[in-house]
């Protein structure tokens, strides 16, 4: 049997590339190998791009309600499909399906906002700024821009990005994750069928190569980013540097804080769902539990219990809680920061390390299986604190106070999301408006914003001035122009030397 080959979609057609690089697309329930992607060169990119600059000046044309009504469609088609994309976010992801079927309602609410474009773009008008002058102002398409997207959320991180793009009367090229390349190109398909013209919506399939193709190219706009922090860092100095608006949205290390007084079922049902969810391989998964005064002792049994009990199989297993990790070399990167943990002096409470695949169900004896891992008294200096570890680990750390909970996170160098849990309405208060995080969850332990509000952290979570989606993202895809108006019969005679006022 030949494998099958991923390739790109430019211009409205699979394009197979003319790199001849591929890279292996994995199931990590099973271990087996599912198909072939290929990997960009410069060649393809700019095929994409020049479809997109190609198609821009039409689509930039069009009335924005005709474009709202690509998205309509494109809404319907989605709901039509969302299932089917869900189990291809589950092959090639792993998550469990009803997790990847969250994925695609949160993606589709993206595009619920997008459908709402005309009134977006609305301007401002200024009647009579001078005697017989009126100001107003537009927002524009900026021409092609470019999505560089992650492999966790490879149907929602995209949709955080190219119908707001699209629906403002931008083209568009993503550049999905290689790890999980198909359901870009179901995406690429159902955007067709729903009407959009050839060269508004491409797909380069690909690694370095093809972002730094897109980071140079100089019919590229605007380039959008969310991935891990030392390649958004990379991605905002490239891109700026050659005349580029960017938005690199970057890695996360989210702490929850547990204060004495809080409902303690429902801390402990908040820490294991968004710790091991999606194997914590979620920019806003709680990978830190901040315990305030002696709360520690009363939750950590109750963790320790949850945690050895999780539901680890594979994901079409309706009854998974957690499904596998995404590659052997994201589980090798998590077992060694485990290994770092023990070594830096941390109590591990349970080690997921011991998980064997076999228990996952048939077949999933090769794939990359571990279970939940729990530590208590981590502190500050350890690296298992401090990094990412993108994997199911749940650092326990003890504080005595609100105030040290606080200063430990405003110290903290990521800033994504961040929760407390507590009933005191001051606590809560306080919390809000004192931490330095982007995302603030009040008894809500993973707080991503609606389609409306917009998603971004703050210090090195976020590089660039504006949030994903929402009115920033609105903002983010459209330039301001400012139009100033006279006629003929309001001119005055003579040449004007100074400063025009209001008159
Ligand atoms: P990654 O940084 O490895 O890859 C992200 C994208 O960049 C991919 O398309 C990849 O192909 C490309 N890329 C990788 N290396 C590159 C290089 N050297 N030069 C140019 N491009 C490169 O991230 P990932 O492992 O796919 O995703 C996990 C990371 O994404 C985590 O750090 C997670 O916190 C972060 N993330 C952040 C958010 C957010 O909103 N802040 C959301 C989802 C994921």
């Amino acid at each position: 049997m030949s494998t099958q080959y991923i390739g790109h979609y430019i211009h409205g057609a699979r394009h197979a590339g003319t790199s001849g690089r591929s890279q292996p697309v994995t199931n990590p329930a099973t271990g087996t190998v599912t198909a072939e992607v290929g990997l960009a060169n410069n060649a393809d990119v700019n095929k994409a791009v020049a479809a997109a600059q190609a198609a821009f000046p039409a689509w930039a044309d069009a009335p924005p309600l005709r474009r709202a009504r690509v998205m309509f469609k494109f809404l319907e088609l989605l709901h039509q499909h969302k299932d089917a994309l869900a189990h291809a976010i589950t092959a090639e992801h792993g998550k469990v399906f009803t997790d990847a079927q969250g994925e695609v309602a949160r993606g589709i609410d993206i595009v619920e906002f997008a459908c709402g474009i005309p009134q977006l773009l609305k301007g401002d008008y200024t009647e009579q700024v001078s005697t017989g002058i009126d100001n107003w102002t537009v927002r524009q398409p900026l021409g092609v821009v470019a999505g560089i997207t992650p492999f966790n959320f490879p149907v929602m991180v995209p949709m955080w990005m190219f119908p707001v793009a699209i629906a403002a009367g931008n083209t568009f090229v993503l550049k999905p994750s290689p790890i999980d390349p198909t359901p870009a190109l179901m995406m690429a398909d159902l955007l067709k069928q729903a009407g959009l013209p050839d060269g508004v919506f491409n797909v380069v399939q690909g690694d370095k190569e093809a972002v730094d193709a897109l980071l140079v190219h100089p019919d590229v706009k605007a380039v959008s980013f969310v991935g891990s922090t030392p390649i958004a860092n990379y991605i905002y100095e490239t891109g700026a540097h050659h005349g580029k608006r960017v938005q690199a949205l970057g890695g996360a290390k989210n702490h929850m804080v547990v204060m004495p007084d809080a409902d303690l079922d429902q801390v402990v049902d908040a820490l294991i769902g968004s710790a091991y969810g999606s194997a914590g391989e979620r920019c806003m998964a709680i990978s830190v539990a901040v315990f305030v005064g002696d709360v520690a002792d009363k939750v950590i049994p109750k963790l320790i219990e949850r945690t050895k009990t999780l539901k680890v199989l594979n994901g079409e297993n309706l009854a998974a809680e957690m499904g596998p990790i995404v590659t052997q070399a994201a589980h090798d990167r998590i077992t060694g920061f485990i290994a770092q943990g023990e070594k830096e002096g941390a109590k591990l409470l349970v080690d997921g390390r011991g998980f064997k695949g076999a228990a996952a169900g048939e077949g999933c004896d090769k794939g990359f299986w571990m279970g939940g891992t729990l530590f208590d008294h981590v502190t500050t200096d350890m690296r298992i604190y401090q990094e990412e570890i993108f994997g199911p680990v749940l650092a326990c750390v003890r504080v005595p106070d609100f105030a040290t909970a606080v200063q430990i996170i405003n110290d903290h160098e990521f800033g994504n999301g961040v929760s407390c849990f507590t009933r005191d309405g001051n606590v809560a208060r306080e919390f809000s408006r004192r931490i330095q995080v982007g995302m603030v969850g009040i008894n809500v332990p993973i707080p991503v914003p609606m389609a409306w509000h917009g998603f971004g952290g703050w210090k090195r979570s976020l590089f660039g001035d504006m949030h994903a989606y929402g009115e920033e993202g609105v903002r983010f895809y459209t330039k301001q122009k400012s139009i100033m108006q006279r006629w003929p019969e309001s001119i005055g005679k003579g040449a004007e030397f100074v400063m025009p006022t209001s008159k």
